[in-house]
């Protein structure tokens, strides 16, 4: 039912980290020689790239050969969807045991730096190829502001004349030609935090941004992937309409957030206890974060008085 064989497989190695997400997992993923997100060490990750006990194995197998031919996938670039603790745990450590080219989003290779402790080898943009793979960066902004997603394979594109055979200087001549279109072309996406397939994904100030998380999940939405891989959770199947039901639930509570002012909520807590019916403890936290994004896009677009800029000093530091 679908055309597989244009695309190369995406590979998911669930990784139990310390993370809030529902599960306590971050999933990296290992596509035409790219590792995303490798949230930690474990045995798992490293069978699938094949060092360690796996990478041993395979040496002994078959004497002559020291390096990872045998391996089930060979590491060529190391990326993150975004720079949180629960998706970059294991980078440095992952390059240094692979070799990898390791990849940061050309705007945050400071945070990228801080967030994994070294750094990056090679700076992308939206619409870059990654490396030499069938993989193109996605800027998606919204849940981090250094989000990035990455799209596999090229969209119908049989002919494979996008991306290929101009390996030379790749990633300065795609920058500058800016295609975004073209980014978000692929069949599959590894999205990171943009969208999980339950739930909802944290959207929070200071980093968070809602309004371009909006536009994010317009954009994957509208851009016609078969399949999205989140940073948590199973695989979507349905990616247009599970974009459209994130859109729908970050309007939902706008509506509440705005329905709490309209009767009389004038600080955080006050709209923080109207707009969330269920319970918040352990929460709490991230939801009046949540709060405070919602305030901010309202007061943006000049939706509610000027009076709030002072009450969203939020003092959240994460
Ligand atoms: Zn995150």
């Amino acid at each position: 039912m679908t055309e597989q064989a244009s695309s190369p497989a995406v590979t998911r190695v669930e990784i139990q980290v310390d993370t809030r997400a529902p599960g306590g997992t971050t999933n990296a993923y290992l596509v035409d020689g790219l590792l995303v997100d490798p949230a930690a060490r474990t045995d798992a990750l490293d069978a699938a790239v094949g060092i360690g006990d796996a990478a041993d194995k395979n040496a002994a197998d078959s004497d002559a050969d020291d390096h990872d031919a045998a391996s089930p996938h060979s590491i060529e670039t190391i990326a993150v969807t975004h720079a949180h603790p629960d998706h970059v745990g294991a980078v440095s450590e992952y390059a240094d045991l692979t070799d990898a080219t390791v990849v940061a989003h050309a705007n945050f290779c400071d945070r990228f730096a801080d967030a994994t402790e070294i750094e990056p080898d090679e700076i992308v943009c939206d619409g870059d190829q990654i490396g030499d793979s069938a993989v193109v960066a996605v800027e998606t902004p919204g849940h981090a502001a250094d989000h990035l997603a990455f799209a596999v394979g090229g969209g119908g594109d049989e002919s494979g004349d996008r991306g290929e055979g101009n390996a030379d200087g790749r990633t300065a001549d795609s920058a500058a030609d800016g295609t975004a279109d073209g980014a978000t072309d692929g069949h599959e996406l590894i999205c990171g935090d943009l969208a999980v397939a339950d739930g909802s994904v944290v959207v929070g100030a200071p980093d968070g941004d809602l309004d371009a998380y909006l536009a994010s999940l317009q954009r994957v939405r509208d851009a016609g992937y078969e399949r999205i891989h989140p940073g948590h959770g199973p695989p979507i199947d349905d990616p247009a309409a599970t974009c459209q039901r994130l859109i729908d639930h970050r309007l939902a509570r706008e509506r509440s957030v705005l329905d709490a002012i309209e009767r009389g909520a004038s600080d955080v807590d006050a709209v923080l206890d109207a707009a969330y019916e269920k319970d918040l403890s352990g929460v709490e936290d991230l939801a009046r974060a949540t709060v405070v994004a919602h305030l901010r896009k309202l007061l943006a677009e000049g939706r509610i008085g000027s009076a709030w800029t002072e009450r969203l000093d939020c003092g959240c530091e994460h």
